[in-house]
Formats: structure tokens, sequence, C-alpha cells
């Protein structure tokens, strides 16, 4: 087992690191599938990118297994994330996977939707209950600056398939970078309400190796609600166990979320582990510690060390985070 503890924390019992660890549930499982992506936002990742080999990536069979414990110790809802998941082939039977673990937990996707028309319908079959869709501009020329490949038009097909496949509840993630979108939160409002998702407005996350060659500046929250309060009042419905705070805007009635992981850290009440395509279970996006669990899951004797890994990561997860990270979000698993 590799352990990768960058901030030793006093767990001593009785400590405060401690009364944190012991307090936390960890319920939540980000999983990414893989690194790699058919585009290449500019606040993700360089255009020169070296992918793992496919060999280092978990199968879906080695996934379920580590979800299977995961799940038996409390997890109850599953992110597939990536790099962008829906080019691991047939993801739709991982999803199946997942869905048929004793006392299955929800299973949502994060996805840029350039595949998806071809994948929303067997996802669906598959069970999977939930979509997130990022979707930074509805102008296709500054998508194509941001994500450096066109894509707008793949894009909105993808969306339509999920509609027509029977998704409810989509959600549509847009990060907010002052100088590049900051002036289309009315647009994007607009069309998620005429289309039925819940938008939610992202503050961009300074990583060290993020922002290549797009230059775009953070919004802060504060900037963010004072935009979206252009086109109504934002009356509160909940701040949510998770990142989002979610509103109702009172000119239309529909929901929006504001995730704002620099402006109003949540780290106290995170829930979440990520497990990394390679196998690597993380506490934090940022920097809290990291277990190697491959070699746990090639040898076949997982559990023991899995759970241990589990209690481990709950008890260093940081207090609160530094405010940047350092590592590529499509390795992670943004
Ligand atoms: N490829 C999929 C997608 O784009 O939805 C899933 C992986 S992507 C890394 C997950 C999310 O991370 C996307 O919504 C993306 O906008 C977000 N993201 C990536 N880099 C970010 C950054 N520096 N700040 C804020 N969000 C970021
Ligand atoms: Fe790919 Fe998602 Fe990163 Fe954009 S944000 S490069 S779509 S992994």
């Amino acid at each position: 087992m590799i352990i990768v503890d960058p901030h030793p924390r006093d767990t001593a019992p009785g400590s405060a690191d401690a009364e944190l660890g012991d307090a936390r549930t960890i319920n939540y499982l980000r999983i990414s599938v893989t690194d790699r992506c058919n585009l290449r936002c500019r606040y993700c990742m360089p255009e020169d990118q070296t992918f793992l080999d496919r060999d280092r990536l978990l199968s879906f069979e080695e996934i379920a297994q580590v979800a299977s414990v995961l799940v038996e110790r409390g997890v109850r809802k599953i992110r597939i994330t990536g790099g962008e998941p829906l080019l691991r082939r047939d993801l739709a039977l991982l999803v199946g996977m997942l869905k048929a673990l004793p006392n299955p937990p929800e299973v949502a996707l994060t996805t840029n939707a350039m595949l998806l028309d071809r994948h929303a319908a067997a996802l669906r079959d598959a069970g999977l209950d939930r979509l997130n869709v990022s979707l930074d501009t509805l102008n296709a020329e500054r998508f194509e600056r941001l994500a450096r490949r066109p894509g707008l038009p793949a894009v909105m097909r993808g969306l339509d398939a999920a509609e027509r496949a029977g998704f409810a509840g989509t959600k549509l993630n847009t990060v907010v970078m002052g100088g590049f979108n900051d002036d289309e939160l009315g647009d994007m409002l607009a069309f998620s309400n005429e289309r039925g998702f819940e938008q939610r407005f992202i503050e961009f996350m300074p990583m060290t190796s993020n922002s290549y060659g797009l230059d775009a500046t953070r919004v802060p929250l504060s900037e963010i609600r004072a935009r979206i309060e252009q086109h109504g009042e934002l009356a509160p419905r909940q701040r949510g166990t998770g990142p989002a705070d979610t509103f109702t805007l009172s000119s239309t009635g529909q929901r929006v979320g504001i995730i704002a992981a620099i402006s109003l850290p949540f780290c106290e009440t995170c829930n979440r582990v990520r497990l990394t395509s390679e196998g690597v279970l993380r506490s934090c996006l940022f920097d809290g510690g990291e277990v190697s669990i491959r070699e746990m899951v090639r040898s076949g004797d997982l559990r023991d060390g899995l759970i241990e890994s589990l209690e481990w990561l709950r008890r260093v997860k940081p207090p609160v985070h530094d405010g940047v990270g350092h590592v590529q979000m499509n390795r992670v698993g943004g």
C-alpha cells in the first residue's frame, strides 16, 4: 500500500483533527474512469498530454470491487467522471455493475456530452440516475477557444438525446471565468430554464497546472451572485451537504446552484472520497492524503486494506483546503 500524507495531522484521540475526523461521514464516491479527453479545456489540461497507458487503468470489474466494499461501508452516491468518461468503451456496463450491487447507490455521470447522443439511451437502460453536463458557453467560437476543439453542436445533440432517453433533473455546470464567459450568465439561465435543466455556476479553481493560455480570472462568489441577481432575486433553498448552495430565481422559479469551493470551502461537511483511474483513493481534490489501492485490487486481497484506507482518509481529510490544487483536474476527476 502506498500512502501519501502531505500535511500530517495530529489524529491522536481527543485532538481537534481527530474530532473532525470522527465526526465525518463518507457516503459519496467519485470515480474517474479515464484521464483521456476529446476536448482540451484550457482550465483543465495543456494541449500536449501524456495519458496513462491503458493497462494502468482499473478495469470495470476492479472498479466495481472497490465500489462494492465502499457501498458496504456507507457510500450511497457514486459519480462517474474523468477525463471524459464516455471515452471508456461500453461505460454503460460499469453503470449496470454499480446498480447491481446489493443496496445499490445512486449513480450519476459528469460529462462534456460530446458523445452523449450515442450513449444516452444505453446509460439510461443500465440504470444511470442522473447527468451533469459541463457547458461553459453557448457561443460556438468561444467553445472552441476554451476547449481547443469545436464541439458545441455535438453537446447540443447530446443534451437532446439525454432528454429523449428520459433523464430528468439534468444539471448544467458552468465555470465562470472573468473576461471569458462572465457576460453569459443570463443566457445560460434562460437556456437552462427553457430546457428544464438546473443551472449551476462554479467558481474557477486555480490549480498550479491550469489556465493554459486562457486569459481569464476567477470571479468570486459575491460577483457571481450579483450577476445572477441582475435576472431576479435568489431565494435560498438549501445549503447542501455537498458543495452547491441552491436557490430559486424569483423571475422564473428555476433552481440555480452556486459552487464556490474557493470563496466558501465546504471542507467541514465534505463527505466524499475520490478514486482515480489508476486506482489511487484520495481524500480531497486539493492536497489531502492518498492511498494507492491498485495493488490490493490486483492481488485479490482488497477488503481489509481498503476499509483501513477509507478510515485513514476520513481522518486526514483536511479541515480546510489550501485553495490551490497541485494536480490536473482530468487526473483526479474534477
Ligand atoms: N470531462 C467531463 C466534463 O468536463 O464534464 C468530466 C471531467 S471534468 C475534469 C469535471 C468538471 O471539472 C467539469 O465540469 C469542468 O468544468 C470542471 N473543471 C475542470 N477544471 C476546472 C477548474 N480549474 N476550475 C473549476 N472547474 C474545473
Ligand atoms: Fe476534458 Fe472535462 Fe477537462 Fe474539459 S474539463 S478537458 S471536457 S476533462
